[in-house]
């Protein structure tokens, strides 16, 4: 959507619970922002959004996410996603694999990717791929699936989205060791949950740092540190939804529009204003995603 009606945050009268209706849905954070927000990184194929993903869609854009990127963790997800782009205009998305479905790796799984990418101008990343040590301890299987990814994106001229759990100390010599001869894409550390060290690291290789609802978590100080800490030209937004929804929703189905709650207490960290946030968030996504100007 390239134009429409001026935004403006709602009063707050529209903000207060429902007198006498214990059932009402708790209101999206208000004020919104007045520059637009990205959700850096989502899943919508998922069945939990079978049901009602026009009232989702509704929310989104009613919080003021004006594009959203997509994520994919293996290739029979394509054609959904790219049904979704079909159906909402301003999604964008990757494709790739990730480390913790090395059960559909295939020998032909690289030139899947490739021609899906070829195919559609709307994928802006090759991703979600990485490493996960937390659910699973298979380093060299997920290493022969993250290095023919990282080769493609270079190949293609698109930046990555890294997932990474557990595993910083191999992913920086992985990504340390192409850095030195030149063969390190470009892309963005999601749903961030390193230390601060581990950011630094990660910022000084080039990559960018998303976070997530986790940082709206109450115990989630190293988190926090990293978002009062990182650049404010190296951070996005995201949901990761619907997984990891943001206080005061935890535990919930999480979905596009509660990126506003992650911006917030982005905001709050970094002694910012909203607007701040949306505006740095928003323009970071559109430069590492190269979103076209028909995605606001
Ligand atoms: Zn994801």
């Amino acid at each position: 959507m390239a134009s429409g009606p001026p935004l403006s945050p709602l009063p707050l009268a529209d903000a207060a619970p429902v007198p006498g209706n214990q059932l009402a849905e708790t209101p999206l954070p208000a004020p919104r922002p007045m520059a637009p927000l990205v959700d850096s990184h989502c899943h919508l194929i998922f069945r939990n959004f079978d049901d009602d993903l026009d009232a989702v869609s509704a929310r989104w854009r009613e919080a003021g996410v004006t594009a959203l990127v997509h994520a994919c963790v293996e290739p029979a997800e394509i054609p959904a996603i790219r049904a979704l782009a079909d159906r909402f205009p301003e999604l964008r998305y990757a494709v790739g694999v990730h480390p913790l479905d090395s059960g559909h790796w295939q020998s032909d799984t690289v030139a899947v990717l490739r021609q899906a990418a070829q195919a559609d101008r709307r994928v802006v990343a090759i991703g979600e791929l990485g490493l996960d040590l937390f659910r699973q301890s298979n380093l060299e299987e997920q290493l022969q699936m993250l290095r023919p990814q990282l080769d493609l994106a270079l190949e293609l001229d698109l930046p990555v989205i890294i997932h990474c759990r557990d595993a910083a100390e191999p992913m920086l010599v992985e990504l340390r060791s192409r850095g030195a001869s030149g063969r390190c894409p470009g892309g963005v550390m999601h749903c961030w949950g390193g230390t601060p060290a581990e950011m630094e690291a990660f910022l000084a290789l080039g990559f960018y740092i998303s976070f997530s609802g986790t940082v709206t978590f109450l115990k989630a100080e190293a988190t926090h540190q990293c978002a009062r800490q990182v650049p404010a030209d190296r951070y996005l937004v995201e949901t990761d939804c619907p997984f990891l929804a943001p206080v005061p929703r935890r535990g919930k189905r999480n979905e596009p529009a509660y990126v506003l709650s992650v911006a917030e207490r982005v905001a709050e960290l970094r002694g910012e204003s909203l607007e701040q946030v949306a505006r740095a968030s928003t323009t970071n996504a559109h430069r590492l995603f190269r979103l076209s100007n028909d995605v606001v």
